[in-house]
């Protein structure tokens, strides 16, 4: 959500920020804005929309060739989206500069203070009272280093924060600081870039540091100090980026989610390279610190996510509680940071999160080792924050996932999530044999996944015959459930179309009573053991005029007798059966977003990774 870029090097910053917040467009975000250091002076240039119309504005007007600048793209929360609310914001008599993620909770009785003080306020924003903040605090110590003026400033500040300010006072560096908002330093050749994300510094640097909670970063353009806002000692990591240039580029894909739907064969395949035992009947995490007695000693699993990387989480528990016959609870990350839940002995929890910056991940994962559990991590992003904050971890490698809507980043986690099924049934009842087919199955997913992407135009069609349709019902018994869930999500994601998902059986409990001939209902019949029961449902639906699109792997029943369309998809292991499954449903509801015209890897409202509450 958000975005935050600054400059300081060589270079004319102008470029390199415009650059550095298109690669930040995707986390989504309603205006955007930068400043400049040009002879002693900030010059801020805003606007309301996308970053191109921004840097439009710049080629037109604004030939400042300073080395020095911030940027920002705002997901707005306090105030509405215009140009007077948009970042950088600057102090009264406009000594500092700054460009802010996430939320101040006190501004109210900050800005009072303030405006006692005479300051006068020109946006309805939280951030602008930061910016006040930090001149009153110079004006009244003005022997403080830049770092130190940010330090007094922020210790009255309650909520969360990643900012960067810019001043001309101190003309030879920017100031970053966090609090649970991600930030990092790129580290260059006599130029140095903070971002709030790897990918708009990956261009010009590999080699990152990531700011910690409570740090405070002096980011000149040959070295950088760090300082903490409290009595806490700086802990700083290198990272080595391991993202490869060129990932955030389109290639020959109209847009990065079709791009990314097309990644899976490798983003899957990433996600296993080296994680099978070398007789090929387990798989391995060298990342999870464990041994096989403390696997066997795990009593229960508790999985902490959000939206999609729920849906994984969900799955996760259909295909460990059937495999290695552990209970395991799923959980929505937001509630159970709030609801002090009773956790069993022997509990290991496990937090999902593409971006590894999930604000109510995060905050559920601090709740769980809070309690004394261990917590381990599933995410893409080397280094981030939920990467560096669990005990121990597994790195998904899907590599840069753009697209709003998660496709690679999903399949990965579940890809993951039925390896460690199998890794928790191998240490307890599962036979090697059985272990051998499972692991066969997976290795073969890949190729799978490419001869279900091969039915791209055929869903393409299909999109084409009922994208004008109101109401959309995804349908699925047991691991196809989770399937079902995230079809729904996908499309209501990127078609804003009303779209539901139940397990099959459920419809007859009440939502059978939303269908009518506005109605598609799309059956997973992919379960051998389940298809006479979803026929039945299927003539349900039918009977009532609903139109019937299903995906299945059985070849010998009719389906074209019955149902409007029929996606077959070949026969897997059920292990890997909802990976496959979930193929279709991201073309599908890829395809209906764009014949109803809308913007596929920017969908409205919605933003990359949720670093607010
Ligand atoms: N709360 C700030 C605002 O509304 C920052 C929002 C953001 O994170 O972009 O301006």
């Amino acid at each position: 959500m958000c975005g935050i870029i600054g400059y300081i090097g060589q270079k004319k910053a102008n470029g390199i920020l415009i650059e550095g917040l298109k690669r930040l467009e995707y986390r989504g975000y309603d205006s955007a804005g930068i400043a400049i250091l040009d002879q002693g002076e900030i010059f801020p240039l805003k606007c309301v929309g996308k970053v191109h119309e921004l840097a439009k504005k710049v080629q037109s007007h604004f030939q400042h060739s300073g080395t020095i600048g911030i940027g920002h793209t705002r997901w707005a929360t306090h105030g509405n989206v215009s140009e007077k609310n948009a970042h950088p914001h600057l102090s009264n008599g406009n000594n500092f500069a700054i460009a802010h993620n996430g939320i101040i909770e006190n501004y109210l009785p900050i800005k009072a203070f303030l405006i006692e003080k005479n300051y006068k306020f020109y946006s309805d924003t939280d951030t602008e009272i930061l910016a006040n903040l930090i001149d009153y605090h110079y004006q009244k110590e003005k022997y403080l280093s830049f770092a130190e003026i940010i330090r007094k400033s922020l210790l009255h500040v309650e909520g969360t924060y990643g900012i960067v300010v810019l001043s001309k006072i101190f003309k030879d560096e920017i100031v970053a600081a966090r609090k649970s908002s991600p930030l990092l330093i790129g580290l260059g050749n006599g130029e140095n870039i903070i971002a709030s994300d790897a990918a708009a510094v990956a261009r010009y640097t590999k080699r990152v540091i990531y700011l910690n909670d409570g740090e405070i970063a002096s980011v000149c353009s040959d070295n950088f100090s760090v300082i903490t806002l409290g009595e806490g000692s700086v802990d700083m990591v290198y990272h080595e980026l391991d993202w490869e240039i060129g990932d955030e580029d389109l290639g020959d894909f109209p847009t990065h989610m079709l791009k990314e739907i097309f990644e899976q064969p490798s983003s899957i395949e990433n996600a296993m390279r080296g994680r099978f035992t070398e007789d090929a009947s387990s798989s391995k995490f060298g990342g999870l610190s464990l041994t096989p007695q403390e696997f066997r000693s795990v009593e229960r699993l508790l999985f902490c996510a959000c939206g999609t990387a729920y849906h994984a989480c969900l799955e996760g528990k259909y295909l460990i509680e059937k495999y290695a016959r552990i209970p395991v609870d799923v959980e929505y990350a937001s509630e159970f940071r709030y609801r002090n839940a009773p956790l069993q002995r022997n509990t290991l929890v496990f937090v999902v999160s593409q971006s590894g910056e999930t604000i109510d991940t995060l905050a559920a994962l601090q709740e769980a080792k809070r309690k004394g559990y261990p917590v381990m991590g599933i995410t893409n992003a080397v280094g981030s924050t939920i990467a560096r904050a669990t005990d121990s971890g597994i790195y998904q490698h899907a590599g840069l996932e753009i697209g709003v809507a998660s496709t690679k980043a999903f399949t990965s986690q579940l890809t993951i999530l039925s390896m460690l099924a199998l890794l928790f049934a191998r240490v307890r009842d599962m036979d090697d044999f059985s272990g051998r087919q499972y692991v066969y199955a997976l290795k073969t997913l890949p190729k799978t996944i490419k001869e279900v992407l091969k039915l791209s135009e055929q869903i393409s069609a299909i999109a084409e015959k009922y994208y004008g349709q109101g109401r959309f019902l995804f349908l699925g018994r047991q691991t196809m459930y989770p399937i079902a869930l995230e079809g729904a999500l996908k499309l209501k994601e990127i078609s804003y179309v009303h779209a539901e998902a139940f397990p099959t059986a459920e419809m007859k409990h009440g939502p059978i009573a939303l269908i009518s001939e506005e109605s598609v209902c799309i059956f997973l019949a992919t379960q051998k053991e389940m298809l006479d029961k979803t026929m039945s449902n299927i003539q349900e639906v039918k009977a009532r005029g609903a139109k019937v699109i299903v995906i299945t792997s059985n070849t010998q029943i009719a389906w074209e007798v019955f149902c409007n369309e029929v996606i077959k998809i070949p026969e897997t292991h059920p292990g890997v059966n909802p990976i496959v499954s979930t193929i279709p449903l991201q073309l599908f509801a890829y395809y209906v977003g764009l014949l109803r015209g809308c913007d596929i890897d920017r969908p409205r409202n919605l933003a990359k990774s949720v670093t607010v509450e």
